[in-house]
């Protein structure tokens, strides 16, 4: 037998509605935001990712899936999904139509990294990029269109932690300092630490070791050095979170560290998913489009992994309601009554209603244990009394309660 590939997985029938819940909810929320759906491809050319995500990042360095193709490209499989859109808003022109351009998007993403739980190399995001805005009111809308996509599938327990990294000017300055304090202490460093130093400082704020984190506990906060209009940025997203009761903590830790990161950068963390807890992350990118040769657009955007708030809905118990579940199976017995059967569930089926029935020639006990095993809420015996009467003998299987419904009210009763 041939498995799947490490760090993928299948999505069985039993569990795609789950998918089609999150992947709904998040399309009917980004859609009240004004945003549309953008669908990219599944590979780029890997500059796209080089430029567009940044070659001192661990997805550049250790992540990505690049191979040549048969015309010798060097190809890659997109490991998120923010710098094609990117690609693409340049690309097509977008970036000469109206702004803003708000977008959302669902696609699968390929990492190579170690699989563990909530950690795989294929997964799965919802992102929004909301593309030609300064202000700071879209930053506010875009955490909020996150915070109410969270809430919609039915996550109320995760904390949301928003900080301003600055512009490319305060940030040079306080670069410095960070480097003057880590350079300090580089010897307590991890080798890659070490290594990001002098490439990208503001990524060793972000690592998970320990030793570096109580290095970076106490290094120069970056709030104390963002300039005047990036301080009144940060002050009017918090101000207008505050307005929308958007709870949040301000926390120096996040950076997101990219070159063209600016000002606000955002996650939404939970403490019910063990390790990976981190559901959402996202900033302004007011660099990005410039990079992939665009214009000097403003952006701002996130993206959620959607396995990962699968496993905090399981985790916390949260049910997504099944609506592929059988509304009611009907049993016949006999090949008339399979005629019958067969017309019944025509009718329900044309009004949108779940319906079904034997297809393998089962006795009557078997067919029960079979509408108890697919959850089927009703089920219909039909038999030659059915068909003289015209009348069905309806049995809701949750507490055997029988009721006595002719043919042709069936689809009113239900
Ligand atoms: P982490 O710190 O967990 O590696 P990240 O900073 O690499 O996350 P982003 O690039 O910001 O993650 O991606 C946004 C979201 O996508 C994450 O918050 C997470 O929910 C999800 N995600 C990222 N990598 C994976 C993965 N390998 N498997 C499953 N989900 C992932
Ligand atoms: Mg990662």
């Amino acid at each position: 037998m041939i498995s799947v590939p490490k760090g993928t997985k299948d999505v069985l029938p039993q569990d795609s509605y789950k998918w089609q819940f999150i992947e709904r909810t998040a399309a009917r929320v980004a859609k009240t935001f004004g945003a549309s759906e953008i669908r990219t491809p599944t590979f780029e050319h890997t500059e796209v990712f080089l430029r567009g995500v940044g070659e001192t990042t661990d997805i550049v360095n250790k992540e990505m899936y690049t191979f040549l193709d048969k015309g010798g490209r060097s190809i890659t499989l997109k490991p998120e999904g923010t710098a094609g859109v990117a690609r693409a808003f340049v690309d097509n022109g977008l970036i000469n139509g109206v702004l803003p351009g708000k977008i959302y998007y669902i696609t699968q993403c390929f990492r190579y990294e170690r699989p563990q739980a909530g950690r795989l190399r294929e997964f799965h995001q919802f992102g929004v990029e909301f593309l030609g805005a300064s202000n700071a009111n879209i930053d506010a809308e875009v955490i909020m269109l996150a915070s109410t996509f969270l809430k919609e599938v039915g996550i109320n327990n995760v904390s949301l932690y928003i900080n301003s990294i600055g512009c490319k000017n305060c940030r040079k300055k306080y670069q410095q300092a960070l480097i003057e304090y880590l350079g300090k202490n580089i010897d307590a460093l991890c080798p890659l630490c070490k290594d990001r130093l002098e490439k990208n400082p503001l990524r060793i704020l972000d690592c998970k070791n320990e030793d570096c984190k109580k290095i970076t506990a106490n290094a120069p906060k970056i709030l104390d050095y963002i300039c005047d209009e990036c301080s009144e940025h940060f002050e009017k997203v918090k101000k207008l979170l505050t307005v929308a009761k958007v709870p949040f903590k301000v926390d120096a830790g996040i950076v997101r560290g990219l070159d063209y990161y600016t000002r606000t950068v955002f996650e939404f963390v939970s403490d019910n998913i063990g390790a990976q807890g981190t559901v959402c992350g996202g900033g302004r990118y007011d660099g990005l489009i410039a990079q992939l040769g665009g214009n000097d657009v403003p952006g701002i955007g996130f993206a959620v992994g959607i396995e990962r708030i699968l496993m905090l809905l399981e985790n916390t118990g949260v049910q997504i309601p099944n609506p592929n579940k059988v509304k009611v199976y009907f049993a016949p017995m006999g090949e008339e009554a399979e005629e019958v059967a067969f017309k019944l569930c025509t009718a329900l089926r044309e009004k949108g209603i779940v319906a079904d029935f034997d297809h393998m020639n089962r006795g009557i006990k078997s067919q029960f244990k079979y509408a108890d095993k697919i959850g089927a809420e009703y089920v219909a015996v039909i038999g030659s009394d059915e068909i003289a009467s015209g009348t069905l003998k309806l049995k809701r299987m949750a507490d055997g309660q029988e009721s006595m419904v002719p043919f042709d009210s069936l689809i009113e009763r239900l």
